[in-house]
Order: C-alpha cells, then structure tokens, then sequence
C-alpha cells in the first residue's frame, strides 16, 4: 500500500510499561506494514529507545534528560532517524503531525508534551492519568478546541467509556470504579506501616511502572482515578464509588437510573485497553487470554476501608474543593512517593502529607492557563518537601 494509507502514531514514554504494551499491540496490528511513528520518547533508557526507534522506523526519537542527547545521537547513527533531547523536544514530539498519540510518560512531566498533540487536533489516547488529574477542566477544554478524540487507556476508564452508552449519559446513576485492594488489601495499619517499597510495588494482578505499582499499594492510584473518571467523564464527586475487587476480571462499571449496572470484563492485560484505543471505533483482534468462567468460579467484592487507606478520602476532599487541588494532591503525593521509595517516610505517612499539603493550599485558586497548574503543582511540592524536612 502506498506510503501516506498507513496510520499514524506517536508514542510518548515508548520506553515505559504502556509505551512497551503498546509497541506489542502495534506489532500484532500490522508493524510497519500498518503503522508510521512520527515520534518516540523515553528517559534513561537509551538502548532501548534507539532499538524502539529503529524496529518502528519512527522518524524522531526524543529523551527527556538532555545530558544524554549524544548518547542517543550515537545510537541511532546511520539510520536518519532524527534526534532530540529535553523539555522543549519532547513538547515537539508531540506536536509532530500524527493521527493518534499515546500518552505514556508518567507524571505532570507528560502534560505540556500532551498537550501540544491535543492542540494539533490528534486523537489521544491517555494512559498518563496526571493530566486530567492536575490540568482537569483545562485538559478537557483543550481536547474539545483541538477537535480529537480523547480515548482513555487507564483500564476502569477504558472499561467505562466502552458501557457508557453516549445518548444515555443523562441516566447515568453512579460510576463504580473497581481496586484490585493491590498487595496490602489483608494487612492490619501496623502491617501496612512497616511494609518496603519492594513488597509494596509487587502488585498481584497487573504488571505495571515502579510508581503507579506503589500508588496501587496505598491506593493513592485509584484516588487519582477518581479525579481523572470526574473529568471524563462530567460525573459529581458523590456520584463515583471504588469497589475493592480482588480478581480485576470486572475492569469497572456504570449504574443507570433504572438500576441497571453494565461491566466490562477481561483478563487484566494492558494491551486490551491500549487496543481497544488504537482500534477505536472499530475492535481489533487482541492477543490477550480468554476469560474461562468456569475456572474463575467466583467474583469477591469489598467496601474499601479508608481507614487504612485514606488517600481514597482525600480524593473525594479535592474533587469537593475543585479548583487545583487535583494538582496539589498529585504533586505532593509525588513528593511523599519519592520519600518512600527513598525509605525517608513510611508508607502511612504518605497520605499526612498529602493531606497537610492540600489544607495549606486550599485557597481557591482556579486554573485559567497551564501555569496555574504548574505553579500548584510546584507549590505543593515545595510544601510538602518543607513538611518531610521537618518531620527528619
Ligand atoms: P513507566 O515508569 O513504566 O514508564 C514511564 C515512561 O515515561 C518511560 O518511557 C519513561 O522514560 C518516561 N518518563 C519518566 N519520567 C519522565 C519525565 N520526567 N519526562 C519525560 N518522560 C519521562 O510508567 P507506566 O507504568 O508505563 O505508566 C505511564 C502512565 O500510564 C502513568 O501515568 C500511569 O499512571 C499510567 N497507567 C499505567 C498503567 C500500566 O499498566 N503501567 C495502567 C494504567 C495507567
Ligand atoms: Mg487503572
């Protein structure tokens, strides 16, 4: 077929756990015979963004860390494969023309990348949840002028949007957003405040990034899958509720006003979501495992107890104040996460500090550009970083 038939997309953090699923999906999609790649990006991991490069033919390849823009340079010497380096040529990446793009880095870092895609008018499939999370109403807004589709790759998400019947969103009762419970489901508050960063990023059914695999341990995932299902889906804070569901076969759920409740149900496998986005509107032929019911036999389903997890609450807080207290919550949580995988803070005391950070910051302040949301998100991190030293 000739050159310009074959369908485009970039994927920013190709060298990630979403970016990786979703070069598989590519490859059991056609490869190349099906795809071009304008754009990759990744970080350290310069070998395997190179081989990435080089396997796809993207024509540019971007890592985030600017210190090792010859390294990759040297990578990919000989093949024409164009190469850039740091903040400024990842937000290109992204504005580089292409039908689709995955957003998969993780962290505020992805948003000004994303949204250059998004202004360009491509559609979006959205794994890097910190965008709605952080930028809400203004992500949203900026999907809306540039005229793409926003295809969410997060699994409950995902899941929701392919139950939500478009011309029945006004019966929509109530979203349930299934928690695996991840690995600490059955420990005791004492249990939970000795655990390491090693057992906590051990997650029983996904595998998935270091960070989000210790964000589902405390919870503090599905609490910023809260915000995220708010804005995607236009829902009231009350009118979302998390399912502790240790089996991950119901992948979420959407209550009707006539009391109907539809699930989308599946092997907990990335590539079904990362598939079903990259073959919107139409389904694709995925290699994921078959569910067999009869060897499954029962499904388990648990109140959360936000006790031991309050970064569930302090979800439900934000959504509450609205304005940039998403923003908040993320930035200091990623404060809090790095102290814990440093092993300067206990895993309970993650949600201290979240919390502090967003009752200092609850002043009302509303986001009217993406430097609002990078001045919360700085400001909570300064607040939360002062309130780790004097906790030292
Ligand atoms: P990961 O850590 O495996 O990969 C992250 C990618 O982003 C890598 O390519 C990395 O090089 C890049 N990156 C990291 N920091 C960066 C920075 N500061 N600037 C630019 N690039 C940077 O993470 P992941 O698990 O693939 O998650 C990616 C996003 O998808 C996250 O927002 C996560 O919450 C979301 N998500 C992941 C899964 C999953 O199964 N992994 C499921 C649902 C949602
Ligand atoms: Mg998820």
């Amino acid at each position: 077929c000739p050159e310009t038939s074959k369908r485009r997309i970039s994927i920013l953090g190709s060298t990630g756990s979403i970016g990786c699923n979703t070069l598989d999906v590519m490859t059991h999609l056609g490869g190349r015979e099906a795809f071009d790649v304008p754009a990759i990006t990744g970080m350290g991991n310069i070998e395997l963004l190179a081989a990435q490069a080089r396997q796809t033919g993207a024509k540019f390849a971007v890592t985030a860390d600017p210190a090792r823009y010859d390294d990759l340079k040297s990578a990919l010497a000989g093949t024409g494969i164009e190469v850039g380096a740091g903040p400024s040529a990842l937000i290109e990446a992204g504005a580089r023309e292409t039908d689709l793009l995955m957003a998969g880095i993780v962290g505020i870092a992805g948003l000004a990348p994303t949204l250059a895609a998004v202004a360009q008018g491509a559609d979006i499939a959205l794994a890097n949840k910190e965008c709605l999370v952080s930028a809400g109403d203004l992500f949203q807004d900026a999907i809306d002028s540039g005229g793409g589709k926003l295809l969410p790759v997060d699994s409950e998400h995902n899941a929701i949007f392919q139950v939500l019947e478009q011309d029945q969103r006004h019966a929509v009762d109530r979203i349930i957003l299934t928690a695996s419970g991840g690995p600490f489901r059955d420990f005791t508050r004492d249990q939970m405040a000795a655990v390491t960063p090693e057992t906590a990023a051990a997650h029983p059914n996904w595998s998935m990034g270091l960070k989000i695999s210790i964000d589902s341990a405390s919870m503090f995932n599905k609490a910023l899958e809260m915000i995220e299902a708010r804005h995607l889906f236009g829902m009231r804070p009350d009118q979302i509720e998390v399912i502790v569901h240790p089996q991950s076969i119901i992948h979420s759920m959407v209550g009707y006003s006539d009391g109907s409740v539809l699930a989308q149900l599946g092997a907990p496998d990335m590539r079904h979501a990362i598939g079903y986005a990259i073959a919107h509107p139409r389904r694709a032929g995925l290699p994921v495992e078959r569910l067999d019911f009869a060897r499954l036999a029962k499904l388990e389903f648990y109140a959360p107890d936000e006790a031991r997890f309050p970064a569930l609450g302090l979800a439900r807080t934000a959504m509450q104040r609205g304005g940039l207290q998403g923003a908040v919550l993320n930035g200091a949580k990623e404060i809090a996460l790095e102290a814990f995988i440093n092993g300067k803070l206990g895993f309970l005391q993650m949600a201290d500090i979240v919390a502090t950070t967003m009752d200092k910051l609850d002043d009302g302040r509303v986001a009217h550009s993406i430097e609002d949301v990078y001045a919360a998100d700085r400001d909570a991190r300064d607040v939360a970083a002062s309130l780790l030293r004097q906790s030292d």
